[in-house]
Order: C-alpha cells, then sequence, then structure tokens
C-alpha cells in the first residue's frame, strides 16, 4: 500500500511470557464504576446503566516509562483500573458468556486532566479535553486469561512516591467485568483489538513532576509510571 506519509506502527502490548504483542484497536474506559469514587466526584453512585469514555490506542504507553507533564493542565490525576483485553467478536453477548471474550488482563492507569474534565461536565461539553490526551493511556504487559482463569475480586492498589493513595477489591466494582463486556456490546460490535479500562477506586488525585508511581493488582504484578517535566 502507497501511504502519503509513513503511518506509525499499529499500537500493541506485550503479552507476558510470550514473544507476542497484542495490537490495539480501540481503547473503551468505564465511568464512575466503584461506589466511594463516585462519591468523591461528588455523585451517588446507583446501578443506572454504565457509562463509557474512549481514548486514542496512540495514547497507550507501557508501564514503567516516563511521561511528561501533560499539556494544558494543572491538576493531572492518576487512576488505577483493570484492564480487559477482548479475544474476539464480541455482539450483544449475555453476562453469563462475556467472559468467554475475555483475551487477558493488565493493570492500566487512566490518566485525567482533572481540571479540564470537570470543567468539560459542568458546561455540558464532551470529556476528551480530560481523558483522551497523550500518553494518558498507561498499561502493563497482558496476563493471558488463560493462565489465571477470571478475574472477579482481588486487591487493587496505588501508591505515590510509597504512600499508598488507592487501595480496594476488583469486587467492590458498580457493574463487574462479565456486565461491562455484554452492556458495551449492545452498542458496539466489539473484537479482538479492544481494550476497556473498568473504571478507578476511591483515592484518585494529582501528581507533579518527579513522582514515581506504582499500582499493583493480584494476579496481574506491578505497574509503574514516573512523571517528568512537560515538553
Ligand atoms: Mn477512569
Amino acid at each position: 500500500m502507497d501511504y502519503v506519509y509513513t503511518p506509525e506502527p499499529i499500537p500493541s502490548v506485550p503479552v507476558r511470557g510470550s514473544h507476542l504483542q497484542y495490537a490495539v484497536s480501540r481503547i473503551f474506559c468505564v465511568g464512575r464504576n466503584y461506589a466511594a469514587h463516585a462519591r468523591e466526584m461528588g455523585f451517588d453512585p446507583d446501578r443506572e446503566p454504565p457509562f463509557y469514555f474512549t481514548k486514542a490506542a496512540n495514547s497507550l504507553v507501557l508501564s514503567g516509562a516516563t511521561i511528561p507533564y501533560s499539556l494544558g493542565t494543572s491538576n493531572l490525576h492518576y487512576e488505577m483500573e483493570l484492564v480487559i483485553a477482548i479475544s474476539k467478536p464480541a455482539f450483544r453477548v449475555s453476562v453469563e458468556t462475556a467472559q468467554d471474550h475475555i483475551y487477558g488482563y493488565a493493570c492500566g492507569l487512566d490518566m485525567t486532566r482533572r481540571d479540564l474534565q470537570i470543567k468539560s461536565r459542568e458546561i455540558g461539553r464532551p470529556w476528551d479535553f480530560g481523558k483522551a490526551f497523550e500518553n494518558s493511556a498507561v498499561i502493563t504487559p497482558l496476563v493471558p486469561k488463560s493462565e489465571i482463569g477470571e478475574l472477579n475480586l482481588g486487591n487493587i492498589d496505588l501508591f505515590v512516591n510509597g504512600v499508598t493513595k488507592q487501595k480496594a477489591d476488583l469486587k467492590d466494582m458498580i457493574w463487574n467485568v462479565s456486565e461491562i463486556i455484554s452492556n458495551l456490546s449492545e452498542y458496539y460490535h466489539l473484537n479482538t483489538g479492544d481494550l476497556i479500562y473498568t473504571g478507578t477506586p476511591e483515592g484518585v488525585g494529582p501528581v507533579v513532576t518527579g513522582d514515581h508511581l506504582v499500582g499493583n493488582i493480584d494476579q496481574l504484578g506491578s505497574l509503574e509510571l514516573h512523571i517528568g517535566p512537560a515538553e
């Protein structure tokens, strides 16, 4: 194929214990999926249908990186999250069969320009400026579901410079992994290459240049991120 310019390689995530890369096409993110986080953001948690936003695949950053402090914000936040990678087409799948469509899992950070997100929210504008920006989707290598089975509970935490900031359990999600896949598959033909960030627990907060973030999810290992100067 002759392109007008030389395109970047397709964004991809390594698979733990393998030489393979999981090529990424879309990134979906669930909003307010832990009750205590919904409350800290000023909302009453409920069982209204989940809502979503997206990030571009080229906003992915692999764990261990140093990212520049993000442009246009003075309140860059971490949000530690479980990430699901889809294994095969999923369209209108039931909650009962949703697990069959999972390739694997990762630890992720949904980096957020909180000041821009809240400003957009207040005036009824899209969340893109607050959520979908360069280096905003941090991820570890994928752990295949074939190795660890279903992942519905277990510790999820985040430390900034060694201080605990987030600590919760995956079972506290308002919408669990199966329910998210089933619901999202009503709106999209999910397919291989789709990642889903499943929402963050309470304790979100700001980072500054020089910070060192470490997050953990049981069975998935650790995620690490350094915040560098703006550039
Ligand atoms: Mn989030």
